[in-house]
């Protein structure tokens, strides 16, 4: 992974072997490869070098991930804030994994910034933040942050190279986030990722039992929540882009919980006219929009220009808040039609 260098490699061990405190803070709203990463490294510096290291959630991350930090050393800020903030303050060295910005840390971002330790990014986003960042291993063309991760730490003396070592906790947190953050293989997969999927394979790590954990064990609610929503809320455009709007009663009245609605964003792309699909879920007083593409559209510019966000090119995200972006929730699906209109019609006129 053209990242990982031997200098920038070299550089980590000398942070690693002059630290005793060690925290790892990842975005808000913590999917499967924030929290997995960041599971992975704690359980690799406490494994191998016996640091004392706890990974800190913005906030909380979803049920179906609860196998992974059960038991594990995670903090939740939004529940303890104050120790959230004292645990940054007494660490001695700072990695911030699955984000290119410190604002995608939410509520921590002001003690990041305030803190004089090194911070050490490792990131599959575009666009790392400038002047922030001691040391970088940030790569784009890659499944996830835990490829990104997984290669890094096979870099380190304590491995040499080789997957087997690395225990086991370690290697079903990678191999999680790499499953999630490709939706189970759909996208993003190159060459070393699945290079790195036969190493955590031979080394016995149980990707059944990661997928059983993952996507066989939903509530009734949400599998038939998913098919009224799709049924009765999702509009298509003239255009090609297919929206589900999740107002606040709706989601009550499905009794859909937090992060039940991920995945759902994915399944209009499966219609041939679609070319972007769009989520759009109340929470906290704004929606949170979750847009993906098919190849050609740029779900990330859609996000950028018009909800508040960024991301990936083909799976992205941001924000629609009112009265800022538009006056009132009811607002939202005329917001929506017109903003991507003028978006598809811009992208097709820069077609050849
Ligand atoms: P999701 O739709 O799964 O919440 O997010 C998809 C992708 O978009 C993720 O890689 C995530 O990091 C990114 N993303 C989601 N929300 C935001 C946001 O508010 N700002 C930026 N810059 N990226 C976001
Ligand atoms: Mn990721």
């Amino acid at each position: 992974m053209r990242c990982i260098t031997p200098a920038k490699t070299l550089e980590l061990e000398r942070l690693l072997d002059s630290t005793g405190t060690v925290s790892v803070v990842v975005h808000t709203h913590p999917d499967g490869d924030a929290a997995g990463s960041g599971l992975a490294l704690c359980s690799f510096l406490s494994h191998f070098r016996a640091l004392d290291c706890r990974l800190i959630l913005p906030d909380a991350t979803p049920s179906s991930l609860d196998f992974l930090t059960a038991g594990a050393p995670v903090l939740d800020a939004s529940v303890r804030p104050d120790e959230a903030r004292r645990r940054i303050e007494a660490s001695d060295l700072l990695f911030l994994l699955d984000l290119s910005r410190l604002d995608r840390s939410g509520a921590l971002e002001e003690s990041l910034r305030r803190s004089p330790a090194p911070k050490v990014l490792i990131d599959h986003h575009p666009g790392p933040e400038e002047g922030i960042f001691s040391l970088a291993f940030s790569e784009t063309e890659c499944s996830s942050t835990c490829e990104v991760l997984f290669y890094l730490l096979l870099s380190l003396k304590d491995c040499d190279g080789d997957a087997g070592k690395l225990p086991q906790a370690c290697r079903e947190a990678l191999l999680t986030g790499l499953t999630t953050d490709t939706n189970n293989f759909a996208n993003s997969v190159f060459p070393d990722t699945l290079r790195m999927v036969s190493a955590l394979l031979e080394a016995g790590t149980d990707r059944d039992a990661i997928l059983e954990q993952l996507y066989r064990k939903d509530r009734e609610e949400r599998v038939r929540a998913f098919a009224w929503l799709i049924s009765e809320r999702l509009f298509i455009t003239p255009e090609g882009v297919a929206c589900i709007i999740v107002d606040a009663a709706t989601r009550d009245r499905l009794d859909l919980r937090d992060g039940e609605t991920e995945g759902l964003v994915n399944i209009p792309l499966q219609i041939d006219r679609v070319k972007l699909s769009l989520l759009l879920r109340e929470e906290e007083g704004q929606f949170r929009v979750s847009a993906r593409s098919k190849r050609g559209w740029s779900a990330r510019k859609l996000a950028q220009d018009s909800f508040n966000g960024g991301g990936h090119e083909m799976a992205a995200g941001g924000k629609l808040r009112w009265p800022e972006d538009i006056a009132s929730p009811a607002e939202a699906e005329s917001y929506v039609r017109r903003v991507t209109a003028r978006f598809l019609h811009e992208a097709d006129a820069g077609q050849p």
